[in-house]
């Protein structure tokens, strides 16, 4: 007799796992312009625009805590999330829907002060939150939100389009999320053996904001309509610099190298890591939960952006068979690897 197959979650990881179930997942309809495999699925209704469509789920001791993570904040960073993929393909986001797994430990109060949070972040994102649905949870929190945007039909940017000798650039800095955590949680620790010490997160603000309320890069976009440029890759940084750097280099079949002396740093994010005895670096290619945009443009393009107090350039593009690299600061080639997070 034959033992059915069981592979285990762990076995293929996140993405293993999506790309084996999106094998038999074949779109039919006309309209399916892009489906699975990027920031946003790619609906084209008619007209000169691009419907864009994403969905991005949190989960209570999984990608929260609630320990340290205010609900306020959290409804805001559940809708931050889910617009940085709408930004990710240069897109406006319009809607959101939120469906939320609630368990009785939570009051009607702190269930309001989630709403908040994401009434705010509607308000800061200038969209409408237009519907969802509730249930109840056993086992913590869930909130997961589909959120629909728009593009032109000439200004999408796909994970797919980056060409050798294109910049590399990123917005914002990186690592600082990552850390924030990393502070949260040894406060939590203090707190857990020690309930009457203060909490000492003086001069964190920075990093606390980024790991705590994350802003999705929709000025960015403001930038490059401005310049008249449109990124030939773009993706949003959720799971760690190095990760989405494997993703357009796998999608555009392209090769990259990125240079550690450039990667965009904020002084108390290297301060929080020399602290906490972490490599810098590390943090920056790993940590995730940024929400900075990684996009590449042709060099003649970064000309037009250059001034752009938003944008770093990090590195370039090269063919596929060169590979993808690191320049240390003492200038060693290194191969790079995606850490990223295993969920499984
Ligand atoms: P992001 O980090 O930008 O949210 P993900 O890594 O979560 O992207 O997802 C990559 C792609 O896989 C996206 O196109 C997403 O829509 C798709 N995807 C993720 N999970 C599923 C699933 N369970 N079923 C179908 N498609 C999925
Ligand atoms: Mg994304």
């Amino acid at each position: 007799m034959n033992t059915p197959t069981r592979t285990e979650l762990a076995e293929l990881g996140e993405f293993g796992l999506i790309d084996r179930l999106a094998k038999n997942i074949l779109p039919a309809l006309p309209e399916t312009f892009k489906g699975i495999g990027d920031d946003c699925a790619v609906l084209d209704y008619g007209g000169e625009e691009f419907t864009l469509i994403s969905t991005d789920m949190l989960v209570e001791g999984v990608h929260f805590d609630l320990a340290y993570c205010p609900l306020k904040h959290l409804g805001h960073k559940a809708v931050s999330v889910n617009v940085s993929d709408i930004v990710a393909m240069n897109g406006t986001p319009l809607h959101i829907t939120v469906g939320l797994a609630l368990s009785n430990r939570f009051s009607v109060e702190a269930i309001e002060e989630l709403y908040a949070g994401m009434a705010a972040a509607c308000k800061d994102y200038k969209i409408d939150l237009v519907g969802g649905d509730t249930t109840s949870s056993r086992s913590g929190l869930v909130i997961s939100i589909t959120v629909v945007g728009k593009v032109g039909k000439d200004k999408v940017a796909y994970r797919s389009g980056a060409n050798v000798h294109d910049v590399l650039c990123v917005t914002g800095d990186l690592g600082g999320a990552y850390l924030g955590l990393q502070m949260l949680e040894r406060e939590k620790q203090v707190f857990v053996s020690n309930p009457t010490v203060q909490p000492e997160l003086a001069g964190k603000d920075y990093i606390l904001q980024r790991q705590l309320k994350p802003i999705a890069r929709t000025d960015f976009m403001y930038d490059l309509k401005e310049a008249g440029v449109v990124p030939t890759a773009m993706i949003d940084i959720s799971d760690g610099l190095a990760s989405e750097v494997m993703h357009l280099c796998k999608n555009s079949k392209v090769g990259m190298v990125i240079f550690e002396e450039k990667l965009p740093i904020d002084e108390s994010a290297m301060e929080t890591a020399r602290d906490l005895n972490l490599d810098i670096t590390t943090c920056a290619l790993h940590g995730g939960e940024d929400y900075e945009l990684l996009f590449t443009i042709r060099p003649q393009d970064f000309e037009k952006l250059k001034n752009s107090p938003h944008i770093t350039a990090i590195g370039y593009c090269l063919p596929a068979e060169d590979g993808i690299w690191l320049n240390t600061l003492n200038n060693n080639h290194v191969k790079l690897t995606a850490q990223g997070w295993a969920h499984f």
